[in-house]
């Protein structure tokens, strides 16, 4: 059950996906890199550009010295003239003390927030209190039915908590968006019909259903080797290793599921990335081909618990100055930060295999 507790941590960063920012297309037909940094400097310096931006933060677990609250307040004022999103994710953001303050100081300024919780550390004030920002969703995550999802967290109780939570916000909430996020799993993918029917008499507005990242162990000597060549040289994944892939029998019975909630609740449920049988496949038994560039890192900025910026919310310590030293856009505009976003954006990385961010 080790392997679990690790995917209830890692399928946080799942949860980083509603945003509405618009984006601007950057070409990649010619696969010079030179063309490609040119391309995105270009895109880089477009005036619209910081209205584009998502600024992500995450608070990952104690333990790790995090970024002051005076820190952050001067981040939003830097940025509050470009009108990004902020999208408040995990680990878990209500193990900090002062997360209704970091929340306060987003809606201060008038800017667009959303907030991910598990759900089962919040108290009821923090839950009044949530319910009062003008957020534009607060986003809750469960993983099955009350057995299969206390095994997964680890944490007896925590089903209930979070229940608890989403039904006490949904009481109190006046506009925000209620959503329920979910990862796909063999063992619990047969339950999500009942979960997805209970959660909808909670209240919830809407359940996201992200499909597993993972990494083989093979996968990931081959993303450390590529890794080595990053500019940021010492990126690290964050993402759940397996020993394999999984199973054909196992991706047909994802298949098989997914395609039977979609046709029963049709919209009401979000699937990232909506995969077809082909792809599902290729997901869970085979490398996935590398298709497509990855745009991600070309609009957001993830802030680490810490402080330090880096692209890609899945890569650690590879982080390049911090919102403790610099102003944000600094660091947005620095070349070492573009190198690094334009290797990436290349998608190349095993690990942008399965990423829902492309
Ligand atoms: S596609 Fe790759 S670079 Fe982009 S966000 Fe995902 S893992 Fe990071």
């Amino acid at each position: 059950m080790k392997n679990y507790q690790k995917i209830a941590f890692a399928s946080l960063f799942f949860l980083i996906g509603f945003y509405s920012c618009q984006k601007e297309e950057v070409s990649f037909r010619n696969h010079d890199p030179r063309d490609a940094f040119q391309k995105v400097a270009r895109f880089l310096n477009a005036p619209n550009l910081e209205t584009q931006q998502q600024l992500i933060l995450t608070f990952e677990r104690k333990g790790v010295e995090e970024f002051l609250l005076a820190d952050f307040q001067r981040l939003v004022k830097s940025v509050r003239a470009s009108n990004p999103i902020f999208f408040i994710s995990g680990g878990e953001p209500f193990m900090r003390a002062d997360i209704l303050d970091i929340v306060a100081a987003v809606a201060a300024a008038g800017l667009r927030c959303m907030i991910n919780t598990n759900g089962a550390q919040i108290s009821a004030r923090q839950i009044t209190a949530l319910a009062k920002f003008p957020l534009q969703a607060v986003i809750f995550s469960l993983y099955g039915p009350e057995d299969l999802h206390d095994t997964i967290t680890g944490v007896p109780g925590s089903y209930a908590r979070t229940v608890a939570a989403i039904s006490d916000f949904h009481r109190q909430r006046e506009k925000t968006r209620l959503i329920l996020s979910t990862t796909v799993l063999s063992e619990t993918v047969a339950h999500l019909p009942h979960l997805i029917e209970f959660v909808k008499s909670l209240g919830v507005d809407r359940v996201k259903i992200e499909h597993l990242n993972f990494l083989t162990t093979e996968e990931q000597l081959a993303q450390n080797e590529y890794c080595a060549r990053t500019p940021a040289a010492a990126a690290r994944t964050m993402t759940l290793e397996r020993p394999s892939l999984f199973a054909r029998a196992a991706a047909e019975h994802i298949r098989y599921n997914l395609a039977r909630i979609k046709q029963k609740f049709g919209n009401y449920i979000l699937i990232k990335p909506l995969l077809d049988a082909h792809g599902l496949r290729e997901w869970y038994t085979a490398a996935p081909p590398t298709r497509q560039r990855c745009h991600f890192v070309l609009h957001s900025l993830f802030v680490r618990p810490n402080g330090e910026i880096s692209p890609c919310p899945f890569l650690t310590d590879c982080g390049i100055g911090s919102i403790a030293e610099k102003d944000i856009r600094q660091i947005w505009r620095q070349r070492t930060y573009r190198e690094l976003q334009i290797f990436l954006a290349h998608g190349k990385l095993p690990l942008c295999h399965r990423c829902c961010k492309r």
